[in-house]
């Protein structure tokens, strides 16, 4: 039977800084009736994202802003309850913008049915989807790594970086990895393999780069940006690639902050910095599935996901990712498998 009901999440304000819980409005309205093409599904897993704040904002990014009063943007997978397309049937798993909702009615094109796998549900997102996809391609396709080369990540113990620096080991690089606190970088070093870490929270990134990469960084996989950033390209050796995958240390600032001092450098050296977005990816998402699959079956890439329960919590789960709470993928378990 169906659910008449649905609960969500709307964006009622856009933040100012750091995303509050009164910039969203929890709201209990009737389903809308089945339309052609239509399916309607029952969110399971909600994935919580850094990018969800940049859609908070009152600008376009690589998607239309959210407008307010719209319930909050996010990928879910789900499950279909009712669908009037003949490409989904009732039962079968999903994945899509679901949104912070436990219910959806969607237009059935915008769901990709998920392939069965040899793993718990939640794998799509801890491993592969937008997550395995980003770390894999940004590291191989982007920043064009090669076995023997220094790489450097940021955000490291978070749900990209953690599976980057696996990848960067599984490549044969030399990973130094970059997290705020002892017990994350312990796990980095002691379960992940990373050859050295930097602990920015009792160490100056600088001094710690210059002490982990005494013959420079060939890889850059950027998940922070500003200093971060800065600090990494004045040691960037000849030729050197910067995956920018992401600005996390920007994305609550209400101004634009002042750009890289070290840009000379990346000239010097004949640097390339290449922003990509994992979007431009999807329709090679069954190469890196394989890869990833692959290692993580052998032992050789691990996951881990922090869960909090319940559609009500999503909004204390986004601000996980911005005060370093989380360690691996941020996620909200909305109802049982
Ligand atoms: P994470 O799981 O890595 O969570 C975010 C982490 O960022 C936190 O745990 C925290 O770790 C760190 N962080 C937060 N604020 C700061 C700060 N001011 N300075 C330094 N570190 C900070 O999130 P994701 O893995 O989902 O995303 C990581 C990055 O990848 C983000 O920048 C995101 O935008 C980007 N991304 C880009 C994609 C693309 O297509 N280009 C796709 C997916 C993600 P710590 O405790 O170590 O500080």
């Amino acid at each position: 039977m169906s659910p008449k009901i649905n609960a969500a999440w709307h964006l009622a304000s856009r933040p100012a800084g750091l995303p509050t819980a009164g910039n969203f409005e929890w709201r209990e309205t009737n389903l809308p009736e089945l339309g052609e093409g239509q399916a309607q599904v029952q969110t399971i897993w909600l994935s919580i994202d850094p990018t969800n704040r940049i859609w908070m904002n009152d600008a376009d990014s690589y998607l239309p802003k959210l407008q307010l009063g719209e319930v909050m943007r996010g990928i879910g997978i789900g499950r279909v309850l009712a669908s009037r397309d003949a490409g989904l049937q009732a039962g079968d798993l999903v994945q899509g913008m679901l949104g912070w909702q436990r219910c959806c009615v969607s237009p059935a094109r915008a769901l990709s049915k998920l392939p069965p796998l040899p793993l718990p549900l939640s794998a799509h997102f801890g491993l592969l989807g937008h997550i395995g996809l980003t770390a894999y391609f940004g590291l191989t396709d982007v920043a064009q790594a090669r076995a023997g080369e220094t790489l450097v990540v940021s955000a490291a113990a978070g749900a990209v970086g953690s599976l980057t620096v696996q990848i960067g080991r599984n490549l044969g690089m030399r990973v130094v990895a970059i997290a705020g606190g002892a017990e994350k970088c312990r796990w980095l070093s002691d379960e992940l393999g990373a050859d050295a870490v930097i602990d920015y929270q009792a160490e100056d990134v600088a001094d710690g780069l210059a002490r982990a990469c005494p013959e420079g960084i060939d890889v850059d996989f950027e998940n922070v940006g500003g200093r971060t950033l800065d600090a990494v390209l004045a040691r960037i050796n000849l030729g050197a690639r910067i995956a920018l995958c992401g600005l996390i240390s920007q994305y609550n600032a209400s101004a634009p902050e002042p750009g890289p001092s070290n840009l000379a450098h990346l000239l010097m050296q004949r640097g390339r910095m290449q922003g990509f977005i994992v979007l431009d990816y999807l329709d090679r998402a069954h190469e890196a599935a394989e890869k990833l699959i692959a290692w993580h079956l052998a032992g050789r890439l691990k996951y881990r996901l922090d869960v909090s329960d319940g559609l009500e919590s999503a909004p204390s789960a986004l601000r996980k990712l911005f005060t370093g709470a989380n360690t691996g993928k941020v996620l909200v378990k909305v109802s049982d498998e």
